[in-house]
């Protein structure tokens, strides 16, 4: 880990130095969600940071190199990346062996998927519900958003203060960054970036020839087993009410051919 740690920092270091010399930075519309998004992290760097975490997850966590779950997440895959217009061989799948019921995705094109979620999928088209979810969580740039919140957070300076300061504020960032780097990826997203991930993620299912209804069941399936203790996949993803009834507003908007 301590060596890691000092990686991420080069890495935090070098984030500091794009944002002193101006070259990342903005709060840019996103019309796909209807709304700005304050952004000052680079694509690049945001994948160069994420790639960094997969590979320690990859060392960390056991891999099932099982057909009956490998075969299947990467055939419904490939389907959902291409919909998101993304070349899904650019993207890495892994299955990872876990009674957890939990998925995710980062930037750069690194989708993880438990075993214990794979396990009580019905179909096909319940894991393109989670894949189309994760995937949207990638393009609409939701880690890239809440990075650069956790780092305004932490320092405690608007953007335009980080940007005015060329460098001044470099140890305030770079802590922000560093810390960010460690607990970025895992943590839970909001529960806008989650009903943004739900509705997008639904048109991408569809889009690759999935049935929607199946997302609803799944959900209601998933809420159902937060009975006592919530699972690991219900922590960071809620699946109340306002959640489910968003889902099935959006289905009906799909089928109707107004989304
Ligand atoms: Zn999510």
């Amino acid at each position: 880990m301590p060596l890691n740690l000092g990686s991420r920092i080069a890495r935090g270091v070098a984030v500091v130095a794009a944002l002193g010399a101006g070259l990342v930075a903005g709060c840019a519309y996103n019309e796909t969600i209807g709304r700005s998004q304050l952004i000052f992290v680079s694509d690049a760097e945001m994948t160069s940071l994420a790639s960094a975490s997969w590979t320690d997850l990859k060392r960390q966590e056991p891999v099932s190199t099982d057909p009956k779950y490998a075969d299947r997440v990467k055939r419904v895959a490939n389907r959902v990346i291409a919909a998101a217009g993304e070349n899904p061989a650019q993207w890495e799948v892994q299955v990872f062996k876990s009674e957890q019921m939990n998925a995710f995705a980062l930037p750069g094109g690194k989708i993880g998927v438990y075993t214990g979620i794979l396990d009580i999928m019905d179909n096909d088209d319940q894991l393109a519900t989670v894949l189309g979810h994760e995937v949207a969580h990638v393009e609409l740039h939701h880690s890239a958003e809440r990075y650069s919140q956790t780092a305004l957070a932490q320092t405690g300076l608007s953007a335009a203060e980080i940007f005015a300061g060329g460098g001044q504020n470099r140890n305030a960032v770079m802590g922000a960054l560093g810390l960010g780097a460690q607990v970025g990826y895992l943590l839970p997203f909001s529960r806008k970036h989650e009903l943004e991930a739900d509705r997008v993620g639904l048109a991408y299912m569809r889009k690759a020839g999935y049935n929607v209804d199946e997302a609803l069941k799944f959900w209601q399936k998933m809420s159902a087993k937060s009975n006592g203790a919530p699972p690991e996949f219900l922590s960071t993803h809620p699946s109340d009410a306002t959640r489910i009834e968003q889902l099935k507003q959006e289905i009906a908007k799909i089928k109707a051919g107004r989304a």
